[in-house]
């Protein structure tokens, strides 16, 4: 492709900042990168209180975040923030210890050790029948294909067929159960559910495994995270400093259309050209939302096939409050409560965090789900009040609630639509009409991953 193209990005989150970068270093330097809010980093959100901040979005990240790594590196910047840890409480608010981990406690415990075995068994079948289960993106798995770059830091590209992957479409714990390891959900849904990515019961294990491949599940097993100081916004903040062009704030795209081989944005009332368009903005959101944000297809001139494969596409209502305490009721650490990660448990606290160990003049946060794919959406203002009312339960009452928020997160589809082949459908429409989607729905909503797809996006078309 013409190194010289004009190229507009919508949306200046990773997704969107780093396909900056990753055009820069193949040569391309006519791109522009459209962001609606006044700031970078989308739900990498760390806003300050008394001179530090905290995290109301993004949090941490494992070793295996290669794509945040080529970041840092072109920014010189790294993961220096407060080192993680967590414990667990139940619904009730007494601290529990869920996992037995002495090796006396084991012996007397035939739950923990047929959960080990399983455990064990899991990570084989991982590598043997589901090889290929982890790369990026989610190209050929509905046919039983693999496609993509190896999670190594040289992401080597990879492909092969394997027939098993069609498993993959299956809500994860179908897919645990069918392969005899039900157990292991136990030990996945910490960084999948209370993190604000579905129930096992509704979620395609491709999301789950493609982003909580086994050695990123251990990972968070055993803490082994990354964090930043300045906060996960700091990381995107940085990338756009470094940048040659450096996203454009405040930008309202009122229109796109794409004719005659030439894409023309209508932004803040005046029309610019463009020859491509990579979307990294939400493709469809299937209600009004109350942050005036919409999807691609309501400013676009979509067509039959975007607006037929993006109305299939629903996202999680993630609700995330920060709240200050008394100091003789702040809680000593980050908990867990596993009681609520299941959906009869739907709008409850399912985690709240602690950033610093070193002063309780600090902001909590915490995070709820309000929405089951089989239930009745819980309405915002109910479900901060129940999160209100665990935080009493967990005998760290909130004293003030500074700042709150409903994410569009996670966007993703279904099983049957998994299993029909939406990606494949997507991904042959790329670069179609002059148009690339990246993002989250593309890949999984976690910065890295929504970063990766944008250096393969760019590695395969530009
Ligand atoms: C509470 C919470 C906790 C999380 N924890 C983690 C974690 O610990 N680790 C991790 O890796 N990830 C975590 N994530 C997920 C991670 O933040 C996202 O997956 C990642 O930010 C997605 O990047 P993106 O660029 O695809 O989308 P976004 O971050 O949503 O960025 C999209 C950008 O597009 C802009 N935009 C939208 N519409 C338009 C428009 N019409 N015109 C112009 N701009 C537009 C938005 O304002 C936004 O800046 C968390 C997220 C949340 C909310």
């Amino acid at each position: 492709m013409d190194k010289n193209i004009r190229i507009a990005i919508i949306g200046g989150g990773p997704a969107g900042l780093s396909a900056g970068m990753y055009l820069e270093k193949k040569g391309y330097e006519n791109y522009v990168i459209f962001e609606r809010q006044d700031r970078v980093g989308g739900k990498c959100w760390s806003p300050h209180y008394n001179g530090r901040r905290y995290e109301m979005g993004a949090i941490m990240g494992v070793p295996s975040y290669y794509a945040v790594h080529d970041v840092e590196e072109f920014c010189g910047i790294t993961h220096d923030g407060p080192k993680l840890n967590r414990n667990y409480k139940n619904a009730n608010g007494d601290v529990i210890e869920p996992f037995a981990r002495t090796l006396g406690n084991i012996i007397k415990n035939p739950w923990m050790l047929k959960m080990k075995g399983q455990l064990k068994k899991f990570g084989e079948l991982l590598e043997t029948k589901y090889k290929g289960y982890d790369v990026n993106g989610h190209r050929g798995v509905a046919e039983g294909r693999y496609d993509g770059y190896a999670v190594t830091p040289g992401r080597e590209k990879i492909e092969g067929v394997n027939p098993n992957l069609k498993d993959l479409a299956l809500p994860f714990k179908k897919f645990c159960e069918m392969n005899g390891v039900p157990l292991v959900q136990k030990i996945w849904i910490g960084p999948f559910t209370s993190f604000g990515y579905g129930y096992f019961d509704e979620i395609p294990a491709a999301y789950v495994l493609k982003y909580l491949d086994y050695q990123t599940c251990m990972n968070f097993v055993k803490v082994n995270l990354w964090t930043w100081k300045e906060g996960t916004q700091y990381i995107w903040e940085q990338l756009n400093a470094h940048l040659k062009n450096p996203a454009r704030l405040n930008s309202t795209i009122d229109k796109v259309e794409r004719k005659d081989g030439k894409v023309y944005v209508t932004v803040n009332g005046k029309v610019e050209e463009y020859d491509k368009i990579i979307v990294t903005a939400p493709l469809y959101i299937p209600n009004k939302r109350a942050d005036g944000q919409k999807g691609m297809v309501e400013y676009f001139d979509a067509r039959a096939d975007e607006l037929e494969l993006f109305s299939k596409i629903d996202y999680e209502r993630y609700d995330v409050q920060a709240f200050l305490t008394d100091p003789d009721k702040h809680p000593e650490i980050s908990y867990y409560v596993f009681d609520n990660m299941e959906p009869e448990k739907l709008g409850h606290l399912m985690v709240y965090y602690r950033r610093w160990k070193d002063t309780v003049d600090q902001v909590i946060t915490t995070y709820a789900l309000r929405k089951h794919k089989n239930s009745k959406e819980i309405p915002y203002e109910e479900c901060r009040q129940m999160v209100q009312d665990d935080l009493k339960i967990m005998h760290n009452p909130a004293k003030e609630v500074i700042n709150e928020w409903s994410v569009y997160y996670f966007p993703h589809v279904f099983t049957e639509d998994y299993a029909a082949g939406w990606y494949d459908k997507v991904e042959a429409m790329q670069g179609k009409y002059d148009t690339y989607y990246a993002g989250e729905v593309m890949s999984f909503g976690d910065m890295d991953e929504t970063a990766e797809y944008s250096r393969e996006l760019v590695e395969r078309f530009f």
